[in-house]
Order: C-alpha cells, then sequence, then structure tokens
C-alpha cells in the first residue's frame, strides 16, 4: 500500500472534542445548550438507525436531541405543521428531516419549509443559494467533512483539478461548490459523463459519491491523487464504498476507506453545523435586543 489511509474516525473525534467545548463554552454564555431536532417520518429500520445515532452523537457533546416521529402514513400537513411549531421554537437550534421520507410525502416540498438559519443538512434552496454565492449560511454535512478531510492532510486545493463523480444535491452539487470556493478546477460527472475512467484519471483530487459498489478502479486514478470515497452500499459483509479500495490504495496519495473515512466526519459535521446555528441565532436575539427589537 502506498497511499495515506485517510482516518476519517480519528478526524471526527478530534472535532466532536471541539465542538463539545465549544458547546460548554455557549451553555455558560447563553444558559442553555444548543439543540437538535430529528423529525423521523414512518418505521424505515436504516433511518431509524440513522436518527438514534445522530442523537447519541449530541448527548456526547452537550447538545439535546429532540426527537420526534410521526407514523409512514402521516400527511403532508402534518409533516408541515411540526416543521413550522420547530421553526417556531426557542430551544430549537436545528431541524433535520430524515430521508428518504414514505411514499406520498414530497421532500421537494417539505425540505424548504425549513427555516434557513435552522437549517443543519443544508438542504433547503435558501441554504443552496446561499453556497452558490458565497453567502454565510449552513453548508451540507458531508461535502464539509470532505473538505475537512482533504484539508486535515494538507491536500492541496488551490488550482488542483478536482473531479466529483455524482450530482446530487446532498453531496455532488454542494461539494463541487465548496472546491470551486477553494480554487479548484473543479468538474462534474454522473451517469451520462463519457469516458469518465479517463476523466477521473486526470484528477489530483477524485471524489466519488455514486453509490456503486467498487466503481472506481485502480486505473480511474492518477498516481499521487487524493481519492474521497463518499458512496456507501450495504453489501453482504458490511458497508461497501464506491471505491475499489485494495487496487486504488497502491496508486493514490491518499485515500479514505469505507467504513471510517467520509461518514464519521458527516456526522461530527452536524454538530457543528448545530452548534453554529445556536451561536447565529443567538446573535440574531442578541442584536434584536440591542436595536430595541424583539428580546
Ligand atoms: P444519489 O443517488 O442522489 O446520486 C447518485 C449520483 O451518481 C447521480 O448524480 C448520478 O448521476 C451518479 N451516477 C449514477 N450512476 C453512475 C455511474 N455509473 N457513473 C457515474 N455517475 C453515476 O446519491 P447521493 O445521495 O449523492 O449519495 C451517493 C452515495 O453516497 C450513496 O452511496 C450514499 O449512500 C452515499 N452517501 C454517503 C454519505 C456519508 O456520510 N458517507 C452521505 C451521503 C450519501
Amino acid at each position: 500500500v502506498a497511499a495515506t489511509i485517510i482516518d476519517g474516525a480519528a478526524q471526527a473525534a478530534r472535532a466532536r472534542a471541539e465542538v463539545a467545548a465549544e458547546v460548554a463554552e455557549f451553555l455558560d454564555m447563553t444558559g442553555r445548550p444548543p439543540g437538535l431536532a430529528t423529525v423521523l417520518v414512518g418505521d424505515d429500520p436504516g433511518s431509524a438507525v440513522y436518527v438514534a445515532g445522530k442523537q447519541r452523537d449530541c448527548r456526547e457533546v452537550g447538545i439535546d436531541p429532540y426527537d420526534h416521529r410521526l407514523p409512514a402514513d402521516a400527511t403532508q400537513e402534518q409533516v408541515a405543521s411540526l416543521l413550522a411549531r420547530l421553526n417556531g421554537e426557542e430551544t430549537i437550534d436545528g431541524i433535520l428531516l430524515q430521508l428518504p421520507l414514505p411514499a406520498g410525502l414530497d421532500s421537494g416540498v417539505l425540505t424548504p419549509m425549513i427555516d434557513p438559519d435552522k437549517d443543519v443538512d443544508g438542504l433547503t434552496p435558501v441554504s443552496a443559494g446561499r453556497l452558490a454565492q458565497g453567502l454565510p449560511g449552513l453548508r451540507p454535512c458531508t461535502p464539509v467533512g470532505v473538505i475537512e478531510l482533504l484539508d486535515a492532510y494538507e491536500v492541496e486545493l488551490t488550482g488542483a483539478s478536482a473531479v466529483v463523480i455524482g450530482r446530487s444535491n446532498l453531496v455532488g452539487k454542494p461539494l463541487a461548490a465548496l472546491l470551486l470556493e477553494r480554487n479548484a478546477t473543479v468538474t462534474m460527472a454522473h451517469s451520462r459523463t463519457r469516458e469518465l475512467a479517463a476523466l477521473a484519471a486526470r484528477a489530483d483530487v477524485l471524489v466519488a459519491a455514486v453509490g456503486r459498489p467498487r466503481l472506481v478502479g485502480r486505473e480511474w486514478v492518477k498516481p499521487g491523487a487524493a481519492v474521497i470515497d463518499v458512496g456507501i452500499t450495504r453489501g453482504e459483509d458490511g458497508l461497501v464504498g464506491d471505491v475499489d479500495f485494495e487496487a486504488v490504495a497502491e496508486v493514490a496519495g491518499a485515500v479514505t476507506p469505507v467504513p471510517g473515512g467520509v461518514g464519521p466526519m458527516t456526522r461530527a459535521c452536524l454538530l457543528r453545523n448545530t452548534l453554529r446555528a445556536a451561536r447565529a441565532r443567538s446573535e440574531i436575539r442578541i442584536s434584536d435586543g440591542a436595536s430595541g427589537g424583539r428580546a
């Protein structure tokens, strides 16, 4: 193995410790902990596991988790009214609507109802617009985690050729925007891209966010490139990434494993986003007070 193995678990542990210390400071200053509301609709076991994990992560760093559940046959109006209530709740700084939603509910309609200042997943159109224009706002967790990993391993981004495979609103698009913000030359690839392997092989930074086990083979990777594997597919013997790890590790300069790469960073970044939202909201309140507005 030539490549440096990017240790997402270790990096995430450092990030969580940092957040825990800053949450304690926030509590000191404001007299309350940051709060994250999770909304789980239906009983998809995978989603339930994710939500439980996020709540556990919160408790570990001193963020208050608020658990909200609706049955699988909940109506669009019921979910909307819950979101509206959480938008108005003082103790809630972040709202996480767990996706995918059960059939019959439209995440394209419901997600935009989340107050952008509480949009810790960074998935509302307002958050996406803020990112696209380089305005301050909450960024999606997985892309932020990817950038943090690249930074932690001192991967040069300015002027680098970055290829992102996958163009979802959750990962590919926001990650491309963040890489562009960091002055990389970004190419977005997707299911209709021609000669994808050859394109990928020109990248200094290659990110796979597809969901196809071991799509990225050794010949897709430029020697010395940093390879980030976002993909997660549940296989017979555990989680499998989009990158053929053993083969790619022989040529890449650095590569993330699955599990233990991007996944833990994504979770840590959700905590950081919740803290950021809490700080921004308490500042809004302070400036409201100073101008004689609402307390
Ligand atoms: P998505 O399903 O919304 O999008 C997949 C993208 O891959 C599409 O843009 C499509 O154009 C592209 N694609 C499909 N087949 C392709 C092919 N053969 N060649 C090139 N491109 C192809 O996916 P998503 O929500 O962005 O998630 C992608 C993967 O990342 C999934 O495996 C998901 O489970 C995983 N994921 C992991 C984390 C994490 O924390 N590690 C977070 C989010 C998503």
